[in-house]
């Protein structure tokens, strides 16, 4: 298990802020004021705060264990959102030998945890009431907000010596309403997006960036270690959520570039297995593109990563680029091939589904 935190900070003066463009901040504060009006009015109005980035990391590593945890970790784990990495990852709670209590919107989801020995509750509140940490995996930021703060939501079964962590992949702005929210009954937020997608999520090896409460970190330590097989702590909340998004730009951009490629090898009569053989053997090798070109080629598009996620992932890396006056004019026309292709009904199809719309655009142009 390898850990990874940041050790000094700084606060660059001209990056702004833990949220992303005014966009999504309008968003989350009109999800505020729907969701949660127990939030501070000043919380509602206050300007952007600054994101602290790490001037240095210093690596070092533990076993799954981890010596950093001084508190005594929950024997009771809670678990919400059971899609398609929920589920394995909750899997993997119950298989260490945690006490798990789930819960998702479609009752369904849980049966496999509860075969499995998991215990159904019928709402995010008795989940969390009934366990030491909670933890969130959903959809997007108004999924993430509403089970959090909306009725019966997590919020309302938390109280002091209980931790609530996020795993979902929100903007800053988001991130910060919920710990908000969860700060104000005496209990602890983390936020904790993971790097990794189905197989990793089912292997427990993946990447956790968190942020927030660091004596809820060192106490969720060991639960994050049985899910995963790294783990960074990068300070403030809005951090992890940043760092979360800035992967997910680049593995859309990636995605669609990658796809150009293939079809353009194909029109020009190359065979497209030999242009995913070179890449791997080459600089630019990504176990993405060995993973999924051979089902790309053959339009076959299993859903490990939802392309309707990548695209939110591309739409709030664009709102934070754009909260900083950062350009990022690679990004936004991959974004635009992500539209296109929930337009033409890929929403839930894996996110490699985005060769479709070169396909489409393709035969627009004939
Ligand atoms: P998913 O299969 O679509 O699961 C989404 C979860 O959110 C489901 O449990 C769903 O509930 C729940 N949900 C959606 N809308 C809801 C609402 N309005 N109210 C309550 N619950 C709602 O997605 P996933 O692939 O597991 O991804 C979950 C999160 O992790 C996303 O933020 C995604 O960007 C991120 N992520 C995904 C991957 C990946 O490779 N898949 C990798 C890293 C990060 P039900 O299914 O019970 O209805």
């Amino acid at each position: 298990m390898a850990v990874v935190e940041a050790r000094h900070f700084r606060s660059p003066p001209e990056l702004h802020c833990l949220t992303t463009a005014a966009a999504s901040e309008a968003m989350a504060m009109a999800m505020c004021s729907r969701l949660c009006p127990g939030v501070p009015a000043h919380f509602k109005t206050r300007p952007v705060s600054k994101l602290r980035f790490s001037s240095s990391f210093k690596a070092s590593s533990s076993q799954a264990s981890g010596s950093t945890a001084k508190y005594e970790t929950p024997s009771r784990v809670g678990f919400l959102g059971l899609g398609i990495m929920g589920s394995p990852m909750a899997q993997n709670l119950v298989k260490a030998g945690y006490d798990v209590a789930v819960w998702s919107r479609t009752r369904s989801k849980c049966d496999p945890l509860i075969s499995l020995g998991a215990q159904y509750k019928s709402t995010p509140e008795e989940v969390a009431a009934s366990c030491g940490i909670t933890f969130a995996m959903l959809a997007d930021p108004e999924s993430a907000v509403e089970i959090a703060c909306g009725e019966h939501g997590a919020a309302s079964g938390m109280s002091p010596g209980k931790g609530y962590i996020d795993v979902s992949t929100v903007d800053g702005t988001t991130s910060k309403l919920i710990s908000t929210q969860i700060r104000s009954t005496g209990a602890l937020f983390l936020e904790a997006p993971v790097s990794g997608s189905k197989k990793p999520a089912e292997d427990g090896k993946l990447i956790f960036l968190t942020a927030g409460d660091r004596s809820l970190y060192e106490t969720a330590s060991p639960l994050l270690d049985v899910m995963g097989k790294s783990r960074f702590y990068l300070g403030d909340v809005g951090s992890g959520a940043a760092l979360k998004l800035i992967v997910n730009m680049i593995m859309g951009s990636m995605m669609a570039s990658f796809s150009e490629g293939l079809l353009l090898s194909e029109k020009l009569g190359l065979d497209p297995s030999v242009l995913v053989e070179v890449i791997s053997q080459g600089a630019i090798s990504a176990p993405m593109y060995s993973v999924k070109g051979p089902s790309m080629i053959q339009s076959m598009y299993p859903t490990a990563f939802p392309l309707k996620h990548q695209q939110k992932d591309l739409r709030l890396a664009l709102g934070l680029a754009e909260s900083v006056s950062q350009p990022t004019p690679v990004a936004a026309a991959a974004n635009e091939l992500y539209k296109l292709a929930k337009s033409r009904g890929l929403s839930d199809h894996d996110f490699s589904a985005v060769i479709e719309a070169l396909k489409a655009q393709l035969e627009q142009n004939k």
